[in-house]
């Protein structure tokens, strides 16, 4: 049984009622593993409709977290925003209501794309609308209880003068770090660092609970049953086991359902951007892998197990994959090991299953045909020829022009130069040689008849090739030279399919005539 379903009977034995709950802090640019969190609660989630449950979705954006530095992408203007709330320091492009908007929305935006639709929640507006209230006084009352469980479960110790609360300064808009006055509900008075003295009203954004008390609250406020989180937060003294005990001694609630997920790693050629010298971000993610594919990349693995995300040419055969098992999905064939691989296929349909197979163009093809035509109608155009169907449309035409798009920006901005070329449009000054004449003009006659599909033009080169007694491998390579001013290329059959017929045999005449000429 694939590994969602199981949480989602696990969780149904325990409850009639669920909720999954997920969240980021937006505080810069995005993880890919921020996307794997998003991705494994939504399985979850969806596995449990499968079941009919009663289940919800909320996600969480942690708006009213404290900038924790300035980050190396922000310009010296943030040095004073420092330890203010994100959802109050500017947007560093001026389009955005704040700098927590700045982040979150491109990627609320993306995790939409994967068929992620939660009820969301900012902090910022919990908090501001009191919703917190009734939590945050029950923290500072019980302060002390807290204090005795973060001293036991983390083996740290904490301050005698520890308060589960930090005004956020009336003066300087920063959480203050000074002292505490005093409490009575549901004012905190303060002295802040900057020496402004005040007051924060705990039913409204005037401050916020440390973060790992704030995770236990929200659990208890929205009565969460189940939440995927990193490894690092599932270690022993780590915050998922302090939230265990806020739950059941503070809150007096049951704690969710763990569901911890192991990292995700960047890997192989193309992590960093070529010009930007960054590395992939979950956006960049996004945009290089189709959106069902990139679920699908994550749902084959259970949540514990490591994953490399590869920017590189990973990219190519993560697709292969997922159309081959798209293949099994619809005509069958599938071995018994891997049956769980049909259910990640389904999990990662951001909005369901089709009813048929969907038009297939292998991806390397693609990868080819985007490099010969500017425009997504020449695409079309090549495709309608080399895969010989006569209108693509529908949901077919819209999974291509986006597999189409994600192909260019991969081109454009991660790809490895070994799959890059450009057909030039007039002859390179290249030497051939005479046995390469020879070969040139016979493959010119052979290319004349020989059905224009990429197999029978493969067979066709590697056959004259041999008989000229060049050898195939430098018919190959001569034909790229001559195209591309490379020693290899796409493979070659479906690449000069991609092209018209003519184009091609006035390029190999031009050839041997030029070689001709000099030998
Ligand atoms: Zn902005
Ligand atoms: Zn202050």
């Amino acid at each position: 049984m694939h590994w969602a379903d199981v949480v989602a009977k696990e969780l149904l034995s325990k409850q009639e009622k669920n909720l999954i709950s997920t969240g980021i802090t937006p505080s810069g640019f995005i993880h890919v593993g921020s996307l794997r969190e998003a991705i494994t609660a939504r399985a979850v989630y969806e596995a449990m409709l499968d079941l009919k449950a009663d289940v919800g979705f909320i996600y969480l954006v942690d708006s009213f977290d404290p900038l924790r530095k300035r980050y190396p992408f922000l310009d010296e203007s943030y040095e004073m925003q420092v330890n203010k709330p994100l959802s109050e320091i500017p947007c560093p492009c001026g389009r955005h209501k704040s700098y927590v908007h700045h982040f979150a929305e491109p990627f609320l935006e993306a995790i939409d794309r994967l068929g992620l639709h939660p009820k969301l929640h900012w902090t910022h507006e919990l908090y501001d609308q009191g919703v917190m209230a009734e939590a945050t006084d029950m923290v500072i009352r019980k302060r002390q209880l807290v204090a005795q469980i973060l001293k036991e479960v983390t083996g740290r110790d904490v301050p005698a003068d520890f308060f589960p609360y930090s005004p956020k300064c009336s003066s300087c808009g920063k959480y203050s770090t000074g002292k505490i006055l005093g409490y009575e509900y549901p004012f905190v008075d303060y002295l802040c660092h900057c020496g402004h003295q005040g007051k924060a009203d705990i039913r409204k954004a005037d401050g916020k609970m440390p973060w790992r008390l704030e995770w236990a609250a929200k659990w208890k406020i929205f009565g969460v049953t189940a939440e995927p989180f990193g490894k690092d937060h599932a270690a022993a003294g780590g915050s998922y086991d302090t939230g265990v005990r806020f739950c059941k001694e503070v809150f007096i609630c049951d704690p969710p359902y763990p569901i911890p997920y192991e990292f995700v790693q960047l890997k192989g050629h193309g992590q960093m951007h070529k010009s930007k010298g960054v590395s992939v971000t979950g956006l960049d993610a996004l945009a290089i892998t189709p959106p069902p594919v990139f679920n699908y990349s994550f749902l084959r693995y259970n949540p514990d197990r490591h994953i490399d995300y590869d920017s590189g040419l990973g990219v190519l055969d993560v697709v292969d994959e997922y159309d081959k098992v798209e293949g099994y999905f619809y005509k069958g064939g599938v071995e018994e090991r891997d049956r769980d691989l049909l259910r990640a296929y389904e999990l990662a349909q951001p909005s369901g299953v089709r009813d048929h197979m969907p038009l297939q163009i292998p991806y390397r093809h693609l990868v080819s045909v985007v490099q010969i035509s500017d425009s997504f109608e020449g695409v079309l155009e090549i495709l309608k020829r080399t895969e010989k169907v006569e209108s693509i449309e529908g949901q077919d035409l819209e999974r291509l022009r986006q597999r189409v798009e994600c192909v260019r920006f991969w081109l454009d901005n991660w790809a490895p130069e070994e799959v890059k070329f450009k057909v030039l449009p007039i002859l390179p000054t290249v030497e051939i040689s005479a046995a390469e004449v020879t070969f040139l003009r016979a493959i010119h006659s052979a290319l004349q008849s020989v059905e224009w599909s990429g197999d029978k033009i493969h067979d066709v080169v590697y056959e004259t090739a041999k008989a000229s007694g060049l050898g195939a491998k430098a018919g190959f390579q001569v034909l790229y030279l001559i195209l591309v001013n490379r020693k290899q290329g796409p493979r070659l059959g479906y690449f000069l399919s991609t092209m018209d017929r003519k184009f091609v045999l006035g390029r190999v005449e031009e050839a041997y005539l030029a070689g001709q000429h000099r030998l």
